[in-house]
């Protein structure tokens, strides 16, 4: 596997926005909030924000700085378009990403 770049790309294909393991957390609500906000500029001015404000692309950044995440639900990031492009079931962890962090 290649490790996974930070970058806005990357990001839009990231489905961590709709993970189960995230859905109920407060924390990781607020930040999909402010990411959606300041998305036009991050798109105009191709600046990325800080990972910890990001609640997603975990396999690039490492763990979620939310605490409120539940890792009873499963995973997504087999069925991310991801997870075959970087050839991340080669490395590991095997997903949860946001838990055990990045993708190594
Ligand atoms: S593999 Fe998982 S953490 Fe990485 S971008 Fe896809 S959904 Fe997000
Ligand atoms: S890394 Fe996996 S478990 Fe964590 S939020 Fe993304 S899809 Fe869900």
């Amino acid at each position: 596997m290649s490790k996974v770049e930070f970058n806005m790309e990357n990001l839009q294909k990231c489905i961590c926005k709709t993970c189960p393991v995230q859905a109920e957390s407060a924390c990781a609500k607020e930040k999909k909030m402010k990411v959606q906000e300041m998305m036009p500029k991050m798109m105009e001015s191709k600046m990325m924000p800080d990972p910890e404000m990001v609640p997603g692309l975990y396999c690039a950044s490492g763990k979620a700085s939310c605490g409120d995440l539940d890792y009873s639900k499963m995973c997504q990031c087999n069925e991310c378009p991801l997870w075959k492009e970087y050839a991340l079931p080669e490395g590991s962890p095997m997903g949860y990403y946001c838990r055990d962090g990045q993708a190594e």
